[in-house]
C-alpha cells in the first residue's frame, strides 16, 4: 500500500482500477487472477485497513475498502461455486463381465445395478463371494465392507 503513495495514486484509485480490470476479464480467467494476485492483495489491504482504523480518522477508504473486499470475495465465490447438480431420475447402469446364467450373486448384482431407483444395496456374503462381487464393479461404484451384524 505504501508503493501506492509514491505513484501519487490514492488507495481508492487503486481499488477502482482493480475492479475495472476484474470486470474486463473473462469468467474463466477470474479464478487465476484471484489466486495469483487478489488473494495476496486482499490480505495486505485488510492489514492496511486495520492499521488505518487504529491510527487515522475517518476517510472514504475506510467505508469503501470493506465494500470492495466484499465485492471481490463475493464475485470470486459466485464465479467458483456452481449450482447443485440435478440428481438423475434414472440411476440404472450396465456393467460388463457379470457371470452369465447360474451365478446368483451376479444376478443380484445385475438387478441392483440395472434398477432405476435403487442406489444402495447390501450383499450379506462371506469373503470369497464379496471379492467376486467387487471384481465386477468399476470405480463408479462405492463399496464398503460391513464386518459386524
Ligand atoms: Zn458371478
Amino acid at each position: 500500500m505504501h508503493q501506492v503513495d509514491t505513484m501519487n495514486l490514492s488507495v481508492l484509485d487503486v481499488i477502482q482500477i482493480i475492479e475495472a480490470k476484474i470486470s474486463e476479464l473473462r469468467a474463466e480467467d477470474k479464478p487465476k487472477l484471484f489466486s495469483c494476485f487478489l488473494h495476496q492483495f486482499l490480505e495486505r489491504f485488510c492489514g492496511y485497513l486495520k492499521e488505518r482504523s487504529q491510527t487515522s480518522g475517518h476517510a472514504s477508504i475506510d467505508e469503501e475498502g470493506p465494500k470492495f473486499i466484499f465485492r471481490v470475495v463475493d464475485g470470486y465465490i459466485s464465479n467458483m461455486v456452481k449450482p447443485t447438480p440435478v440428481a438423475p431420475t434414472d440411476w440404472s447402469q450396465t456393467i460388463r463381465g457379470l457371470c452369465p446364467g447360474s451365478c446368483a450373486d451376479c444376478a443380484s448384482l445385475r438387478a441392483f445395478v440395472e434398477s432405476p431407483t435403487q442406489r444402495v444395496m447390501q450383499f450379506a456374503v462371506a469373503e470369497k463371494r464379496r471379492k467376486h462381487l467387487h471384481s465386477k464393479l468399476d470405480g463408479t461404484f462405492v463399496c464398503n465392507t460391513i464386518r459386524s451384524g
